[in-house]
């Protein structure tokens, strides 16, 4: 069955765009992988539900969404990409952290990151990538995004994510939703979707009351005639692979590699995105040495 995935929506005659996504089984892998503890599941899962519908927005087949998060809290920072059909891997730099909850009784994400920036990096296949930066409002994700899409994107957008962690550490709910604003819109179109953010309940409350995306998109979009476009899978996915590995390995060139040879006797790659290791025995990194030298 197809547990995650996104809408993609237009309303009030293409004037509003919407994109909902339910994510839970993508950041329980991430969990797993990641060993994270609840708030870090929180963060890391925000910024992949939002990454996921941002890869959705990009046009090339081959182009790549990064969405960085630095700042001087104790998980330091969370990198998280996308691919244009949704394919998101993602790390954090410090995947157990506890803190006490927030004023509101919620898992302290913007105090686990604490201040700093945020990133949006668009790979489009260019000789240099397209780079966004912002400080960090809150550094509760959904909100931080906000105010990159209105300040480097020139585009008024509502974005909503939220996770919600279970007494066992697993993931309950996930998923979000982002509203984009064309300069097409009407005011009274603008004022109704106003109103109906106001009126919504969280999505993670949403979530957790049954509603699919779906209902969501209905229950935000309620007299602005949404209309779905497409319905759009949605996982952890990680493309490293040994044959990746080993061409980063020999590109760092003949010198370093037998340096590694002669120091090591072997070479341990590690994925950062998926926790996984490359092991290259000393044979197979003299066998790299001599098709170099060849
Ligand atoms: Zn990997």
């Amino acid at each position: 069955m197809l547990e995650d995935y996104i809408i993609r929506a237009i309303a009030a005659e293409g004037s509003i765009r919407a994109f909902v996504a339910t994510t839970r089984q993508m950041v329980q892998t991430a969990r797993e992988i990641h060993d994270t503890s609840p708030v870090v599941s929180a963060a890391l899962g925000r910024t992949m539900t939002a990454a996921a519908m941002m890869g959705l927005m990009l046009k090339g087949e081959d182009d790549l969404i990064t969405i960085q998060l630095k700042g001087d809290g104790p998980m330091k920072g969370v990198v998280v990409t996308a691919d244009h059909k949704a394919n998101v891997k993602g790390y954090v730099h410090q995947p157990y952290v506890e803190l006490p909850l927030n004023q509101k009784g919620k898992l302290d994400v913007g105090g686990c990151i604490g201040s700093g920036m945020l990133s949006i990096i668009k790979d489009m296949g260019l000789k240099e990538p397209y780079i966004g930066q912002v400080p960090l409002v809150t550094g509760e994700i959904a909100e931080d995004l906000t105010y990159y899409f209105f300040h480097s994107e020139q585009t008024p957008s509502v974005v909503a994510l939220g996770v919600l962690v279970d007494r066992d550490t697993s993931i309950k709910q996930s998923g979000g939703f982002i509203i984009q604003v064309m300069p097409s819109a009407e005011e009274d179109s603008i004022e109704k979707l106003e109103k109906q953010l106001s009126l919504i309940p969280s999505i993670t409350e949403m979530m957790d009351e049954g509603n699919t995306p779906e209902q969501i998109l209905d229950k935000v979009l309620e007299g602005l005639n949404p209309v779905i476009l497409d319905k759009v899978p949605t996982q952890f996915y990680c493309n490293c692979s040994r044959e990746r590995v080993e061409k980063a390995l020999i590109s760092i060139g003949i010198q370093d590699l037998q340096e590694i040879v002669e120091e090591e006797k072997k070479a341990t790659l590690h994925c950062h995105f998926c926790n996984k290791e490359f092991l290259f025995k000393e044979q197979e990194l003299r066998d790299m040495i001599e098709r170099l030298t060849e």
